[in-house]
């Protein structure tokens, strides 16, 4: 029975790409097709996605067979045998979904270490991400079509098995620990890479063509200098809103450089006093906000502004290069820039929270070696949450001997709430991956 079933989940996936390909759609196409082709591999996560898959051919069968019918009967043209064929595929591809959701089907895939649900729920929400991004922006947002028009189905399942992929790995904290700086580098070197390339003159690796500089204190002196462009505000406030303070640890351009420069310095990271963590970093915001906003007021000419920002986030490298490197701690993003303090500020805002098990904590100071973000010194391991820079990276998750380090989130218990985490970050890292660019 199970055999028959999953045949029959490959072949109503096998008609969905059909379809798609009798609507012109060569990439969606060979992307369902690819999921039916890759049944025989019973991989646990491919369970769930075919499921989903199914149950929205199903329903796109029911609503594109409700239209048809409706067309031929205006026209007075037959529509018995259409509606009944159409009928049976919807029928086909909603059981085979249903089956495929059930107990019985779970046993006839792999189980991947119970990791299944996390990897198909962030291949499943970076795809829908990509494929709304690709739908609503005005230009090919991914490289994909940019090179080979209508390509971009192929690059969302790439993108989406690989968002599965480091989901999974990262459920084990202490992959999430080795990992983070691995991915979070990698993002900056694509993004960094096509801008050079762009401005070498592959102009399809640029997004607009209207450059501006990838300083991040620009999120917010950027519009208050302009007067608008609230694209970057809004992105960050919607990563926020997602993720809490998870920018900074997980998707920001230039964070990235300073996690480098902390790894060369010490091992035991030094803890940046308050002064600095917060004082710091207000003084900065203040800084570029007044200047922003003073520039705007003097009529400043835009070579004046950009030429300061530039400044400015020169300044930013030469303290990752002078002081995160020596003290092991991320002085750049914790002491200097000061979208870490909106990051940290809105972040608390939302519900996700690093919480110490203060029960089985021993107070080794593992977590405080593992944390570059100064956000664990003794007294925030004794209160049993970590201070305000906390960007909840998961690298004391992952460095506690003895599991009392957890993500929280109202309502879900610690292990859930950090799957859900990780499906969040590494469901944007992709996305960030494929459409992030200048
Ligand atoms: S503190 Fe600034 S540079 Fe560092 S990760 Fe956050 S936004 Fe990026
Ligand atoms: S307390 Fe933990 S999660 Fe928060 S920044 Fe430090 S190491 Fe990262």
């Amino acid at each position: 029975m199970p055999s028959f079933l999953l045949t029959l989940a490959a072949l109503c996936q096998l008609l969905l790409a059909a379809h798609a390909l009798r609507q012109g759609d060569w990439s969606l196409c060979a992307a369902l097709g690819a999921l039916a082709l890759a049944v025989p591999a019973r991989l646990g996560a491919l369970r769930l996605v075919l499921a989903a898959s199914l149950l929205l051919g199903a329903a796109h069968w029911a609503v594109a067979g409700a239209s048809l019918v409706q067309m031929r009967l205006a026209f007075g043209e037959p529509w018995l045998r259409l509606a009944l064929i159409l009928a049976a595929l919807c029928a086909a591809s909603l059981g085979a979904g249903l089956w495929l959701l059930g107990e019985r089907a779970g046993a006839a895939f792999h189980r991947q270490r119970g990791a299944e649900g996390t990897q198909a729920a962030a291949f499943l929400l970076t795809a829908g991400l990509l494929a709304l991004a690709r739908a609503k922006a005005s230009v090919p947002v991914l490289l994909a079509d940019r090179f080979l028009p209508g390509a971009g189905w192929l690059e969302v399942l790439v993108l989406g098995v690989y968002a599965g992929w480091l989901a999974g790995r990262m459920l084990d904290a202490r992959q999430h620990k080795l990992l983070r700086p691995r991915i979070w580098a990698l993002f900056s070197a694509v993004f960094f890479g096509q801008l050079a390339l762009g401005l070498a003159g592959a102009h399809d690796l640029l997004m607009t063509g209207k450059l501006h500089l990838p300083v991040p204190a620009l999120i917010v002196a950027g519009p208050l200098f302009r007067g608008g462009g609230l694209f970057m505000p809004i992105l960050f406030s919607a990563t926020v809103l997602l993720v809490g303070p998870a920018w900074c640890s997980h998707l920001c351009y230039i964070g990235a450089w300073d996690d480098r420069c902390a790894r060369l310095g010490p091992k035991a990271p030094r803890v940046l006093p308050r002064r600095w963590t917060i004082g710091g970093r207000l003084a900065t915001l203040l800084l570029v906000c007044g200047g922003a906003l003073g520039l705007r007021l003097l009529n400043a000419p835009p070579e004046l502004a950009a030429a300061l920002a530039a400044g400015f986030g020169l300044a930013g490298v030469g303290v990752m290069v002078l002081v995160s490197r020596r003290l092991g701690a991320m002085a750049h993003c914790t002491a200097f820039c000061p979208i870490g303090l909106v990051g940290n500020l809105l972040g608390r805002l939302m519900p996700w929270r690093l919480r110490i098990d203060l029960a089985t904590c021993t107070r080794c100071g593992a977590c405080a070696r593992a944390c570059r973000y100064c956000a664990l010194a003794a007294p925030e391991i004794e209160a049993g949450r970590p201070g305000l820079s906390c960007t909840l990276c998961g690298d004391c998750v992952g460095a506690c001997p003895h599991d009392s380090m957890h993500y929280s989130f109202p309502g879900l218990s610690p292990s859930v709430a950090r799957a859900l985490f990780l499906i969040l970050v590494s469901a944007l890292h992709a996305v960030f991956l494929g459409v992030a660019r200048i």
